[in-house]
């Protein structure tokens, strides 16, 4: 008798395309355990989360640009990896919106986590803040992602 297959092979196959991307996902993943495991020696303790901000965003853009403007995914497909966690729905949903279209990550909207007491410094153009300054923001590493820059 052959041995009896772990549960998760049980598991319903990814839709059809996933295959086409699966490499470039993974690609995703490991450079997230490569940032989870990474030294936090000589690093406040707060910029050790940037990177897998970072990388969350990359894979939700990459998903969205996979969808949204090249069309090269199908709904079925975009809707499951959505499902399965591969890409930030909410975050997806704001960069449809006007003026949200290069938002880094949700925590720069929620004003009640800012030091600023309103949205996220990286959330103001470059053209109003001083000449200069170098901006970035504490939550995710951000360093400027109003639609006008
Ligand atoms: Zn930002
Ligand atoms: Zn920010």
């Amino acid at each position: 008798m052959p041995p009896i297959r772990t549960s998760t092979r049980t598991r319903k196959p990814p839709p059809e395309g996933f295959d086409e991307i699966e490499d470039t996902l993974l690609e995703f993943q490991n450079s997230m355990k490569d940032a989870e495991n990474a030294s936090h020696e000589g690093k406040k303790r707060y910029e050790t989360t940037w990177p897998i901000f970072q990388i969350v965003h990359q894979r939700s853009r990459y998903i969205y640009d996979l969808y949204y403007e090249k069309e090269a995914i199908s709904k079925t497909l975009y809707d499951w990896l959505l499902k399965n966690g591969y890409a930030d729905a909410m975050l997806i949903a704001k960069w449809k919106k006007q003026g949200y279209e290069k938002l880094c990550c949700l925590r720069c909207i929620q004003t009640k986590e800012t030091n600023f007491k309103s949205t996220c410094i990286c959330r103001v153009p470059k053209d109003t803040l001083k000449e200069g300054k170098d901006i970035q923001c504490v939550s995710c590493g951000c360093r400027g992602c109003a639609s006008g820059d």
